[in-house]
């Protein structure tokens, strides 16, 4: 999502560390930059005027200070930083429970924005915390909103209280009523309300928002933002906060590529912080916002702890210490082992979106890898791979062709495809006994345990092509990297 506006700050702060010393001008240049950067990505003008404002108050003035310090460049990236975080919120904000129970959480915003989604999310994650969240079905105004909400309660095991059918028929003030009582009733300590939207704000959204609010008095409500519409965010958002009000933000689709000013300027316009953001379809497409981790990758410096926390949920923990054990103990790298990191990327979701959490994988020819990466292919390899018995996974040196053909035709492939495996996974294995050698970590698998890049990943979709024998690198490194 903010790709651009990383690439513009990465140029501005290359130009400005070739300097050393800093002169006035120089810092009227990289603001004037970062400005027409931010303008450029959709940050809302105030916004982005205010914030080069608060960065020139804290730079201008002090400029020999800096430049008598080690790093005067890496000083102004320092004070951006502080300031793009505090844009963003400052602070993390969590959700304020309910001194008695249930925590009211209620959900409003435009259709569309991701609400019925956001609703399973949500509840998914409070339930995973020992919670025993309920959602209520009071968007009775959008085609099938409650069968989605249904069907999404059901995929994340929490229940749903809808009594109507919805699609206009129904009144929602009763619902949500109707649904707090039931909560109450079952002991559930979270009830999550879902509301309609409409595609524009409209007074009477507005009206049917404030009543169910009223009738519910929620301990929370959150304003769930499509974060794609732009300059229109803020609009929605002040109208929203003005109609009805909420505590907090939920940015959706974050994973889309637009340019991501709504996520800038919406706190700093409403007063209020972003606590969720969501990044895709899948229920686990969600997590907590972390103003300074967003700073940090959007200034190209990556987010490592959201990829660290994602492979930790990713990994049980008995599977990755065994293979670590294994790796350590000079054991060879089997396909069983291979499949089982096969299982565990498939699980981690879209690798292109977690790599790209790793400073300097967001840009350039790595970019280009990632956006390459063809989920597709974990699936097919996958197939392969459990088409071949224990032996095999074991010692893939007896593959002779005609187990290769049963394998082909046990998982739907072609043979080439098979002889393409086995080769990459073989080189996979070399390099990993390199590793273990001593030979650190090659280009391209910079990744704990258990996540090295499978063969195909990085792969331009449309079938592999074995390696071509003559033109092997002698350099593991460089072996793995075109692989
Ligand atoms: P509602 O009208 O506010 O309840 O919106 P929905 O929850 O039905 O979402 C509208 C569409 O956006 C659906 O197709 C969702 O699958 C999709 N969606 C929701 N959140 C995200 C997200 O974070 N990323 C992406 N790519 N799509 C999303």
């Amino acid at each position: 999502m903010f790709d651009s506006l990383s690439s513009k700050f990465s140029s501005a702060f290359a130009s400005l560390r070739k300097k050393g010393r800093i002169k006035s001008g120089d810092l009227t240049e990289i603001l004037d930059e970062i400005r027409l950067a931010l303008l450029d990505s959709d940050v809302a003008l105030e916004v982005a005027d205010s914030f080069i404002e608060r960065i020139n108050a804290r730079t201008a003035n002090s400029l020999d200070e800096i430049n008598r310090g080690i790093n005067p460049s890496q000083a102004v990236f320092d004070i951006v930083h502080e300031e793009l975080v505090a844009i963003l919120g400052g602070t993390a904000r969590r959700i304020r429970y309910a001194k008695v129970a249930p925590t009211v959480i209620l959900l409003t915003g435009l259709q569309g924005a991701g609400k019925t989604s956001l609703a399973g999310k949500l509840a998914k994650y409070l339930k995973d915390q020992g919670n025993t969240p309920i959602l209520v079905a009071s968007d009775l105004q959008r085609p099938n909103a409650v069968t989605q909400l249904q069907v999404v309660g059901e995929s994340v095991g929490v229940p749903v209280f809808a009594p109507e059918p919805g699609n206009g028929i129904g009144d929602p003030v009763k619902v949500a009523k109707s649904g707090l009582a039931f909560a109450k009733d079952k002991q559930h300590n979270i009830v999550i309300v879902d509301t309609a939207g409409r595609l524009g704000v409209d007074a009477e959204l507005m009206a049917q928002a404030r009543n169910i609010r009223d009738a519910v008095n929620p301990d929370e409500v959150l304003f769930v933002v499509d974060a794609m519409i732009g300059q229109d965010a803020v609009k929605t958002a002040q109208a929203f906060l003005d109609g009805v009000g909420f505590d907090a933000v939920v940015l959706t689709k974050l994973d889309g590529d637009a340019r991501g000013g709504a996520a800038l300027s919406i706190t700093e316009i409403t007063g209020r912080p972003i606590m969720f953001a969501a990044t895709g379809e899948k229920v686990g497409d969600f997590d907590l916002f972390y103003p300074d981790r967003m700073a940090s990758r959007i200034l190209g410096l990556g987010d490592v702890q959201t990829l660290a926390e994602q492979a930790k949920k990713a990994f049980d923990g008995e599977s990755a210490a065994k293979l670590e054990e294994k790796f350590a103990s000079g054991d060879s790298f089997t396909l069983d082992d291979f499949l089982s990191q096969l299982e565990a990327m498939k699980k981690m979701g879209s690798m292109t979106k977690l790599l790209g959490m790793l400073p300097g994988m967001n840009s350039g020819a790595m970019k280009k890898q990632l956006d390459n990466f063809d989920e597709s292919e974990l699936v097919r390899t996958q197939a392969i791979v459990q088409s071949m018995t224990p032996a095999e996974r074991t010692d893939p040196k007896i593959l002779n062709g005609s187990r290769r053909v049963r394998i082909a035709h046990g998982s739907g492939r072609q043979v080439s495809e098979v002889n393409s495996l086995v080769e990459r996974f073989t080189q996979a294995q070399k390099v990993m006994k390199q590793m273990r050698n001593g030979g650190g970590l090659p280009a391209g698998m910079a990744l704990p345990p258990g996540m090295a890049l499978p063969p195909g990943a990085g792969k331009a979709p449309g079938g592999q092509k074995p390696p071509k024998k003559k033109s092997r690198s002698g350099n593991p490194a460089k072996r793995a990297a075109s692989s």
